[in-house]
């Protein structure tokens, strides 16, 4: 399946509808640096480095990017959405920044991977500016996706899935954490998916819900957790499994396994649009809660996917917001018990105008591999 590209008119229609929000938020510019929100907007990442290169978008005319005159050529492909102003070696990007914004004294709003340094630098060189977060702004438009963004998300899924069928056929004993997650990496960029990211936890490494993956050996007889995704036009896919290795799983295990699977699928059953982020936690928590493994629940049941990893909507105690259709986000219970096991159960779900369905189908019921 080939998925067209995103077109120039989408993006130029994301500019306008920030633009609207900006000036509906009394905020004059926003200046999007390298990265998803920026791919959003243009349908290039940017380069993230030590040499400034942002959009600046204002609340009303043409939006610019400022950019190191060596990059200007990667912007050949949308010169017609906006104005580009190229800065040489010797030039200080934050006065063409000034310059470009017209000085004064503007409300400015800054996305989050704007780096540090470059916002003390723009706020020198705009010293009456005041300066806010742009995330609030942009939540809107980046939370709920697009028809075009949810084929992207689910052909990305649909992938790492078959890759994790392939997967379950090959051989873990003997390997360390490091080589199973290699190997797990490769299966899935062959299935034609970009690079993501991937962690492995074997044994007691089970446990830690972001352990890297490392030089342990895996053994038969013990848990192992491998979360792991690819991109797909810059969209992400996001899967954990926990498998056993060897033979019989430890009963306890066994039994852990189910309390999980029953968590994710009640939060997947409890979705549905009007439903508050927080209660989807609050479904799983329970459920695990009444297991008598509430303590060993140690994180939020999910976050919002698309261009990042981890994005809008995030579903954690505190978050009243309430789903709405096209939302895509993460369901991923889990149980640590330290030094000993973790178990955790991840798949994406698109909230739909009548509930939620699943965009992940590879095999959840409990596998054992060799
Ligand atoms: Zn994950
Ligand atoms: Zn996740």
């Amino acid at each position: 399946m080939s998925l067209p590209v995103t077109p120039l008119a989408t993006h130029a229609a994301r500019m306008e509808r920030a633009q609207r929000l900006l000036a509906a938020n009394l905020i004059d510019w926003l200046i999007v640096g390298p990265g998803s929100d920026l791919q959003y907007f243009t349908g290039l990442r940017g380069h993230d480095s030590e040499r400034l290169s942002v959009l600046l978008l204002p609340a009303a005319g043409k939006p610019a990017w400022v950019v190191p005159v060596l990059e200007a050529p990667l912007l050949d492909g949308i010169a017609d959405l906006l104005a580009i102003h190229r800065w040489g070696e010797a030039d200080d990007p934050a006065a063409r920044c000034a310059s470009v914004m017209g000085g004064g004294a503007p409300v400015v709003a800054v996305t989050e991977s704007l780096r540090a340094a470059f916002v003390l630098r723009l706020q020198g060189a705009l010293p009456q500016a005041s300066w806010v977060e742009a995330t609030p702004v942009l939540r809107p438009l980046r939370m709920v996706k697009d028809a075009h963004e949810i084929a992207v998300l689910e052909e990305a899924a649909r992938l790492t899935d078959e890759a994790w069928v392939r997967f379950l056929d090959e051989r873990i004993i003997g390997l360390t954490e490091r080589q199973a997650m290699r190997r797990l990496v490769e299966v899935t960029t062959d299935m034609g998916l970009g690079p993501g990211f991937c962690h492995a936890g074997s044994g007691p490494f089970s446990a830690s819900p972001h352990h890297g993956g490392g030089d342990r050996v895996i053994q038969p007889g013990e848990a192992v957790v491998f979360d792991w995704g690819g991109t797909l036009e810059g969209y992400n896919s996001d899967v954990t499994r926990t498998v056993w290795t060897g033979g019989e799983p430890d009963p306890e295990f066994a039994r852990i396994y189910q309390i999980v699977l029953e968590a994710n699928e009640a939060t997947l059953a409890a979705a549905r649009p009007g439903v508050a982020c927080q209660d989807l936690d609050t479904t799983a928590r329970d459920l695990i809660t009444a297991a008598g493994y509430g303590e060993y629940f140690i994180h939020r049941v999910g976050h919002g996917l698309g261009l990042s990893l981890h994005e809008e909507p995030y579903l954690v105690q505190g978050n009243s917001l309430p789903l709405e259709a096209g939302m895509v986000f993460s369901d991923e219970p889990g149980i640590y018990l330290p030094g000993r096991f973790g178990v955790r159960v991840e798949d994406t779900v698109v909230c739909t105008p009548d509930g939620a369905r699943k965009i992940n189908h590879a095999p959840r019921d409990l596998r054992v591999m060799q």
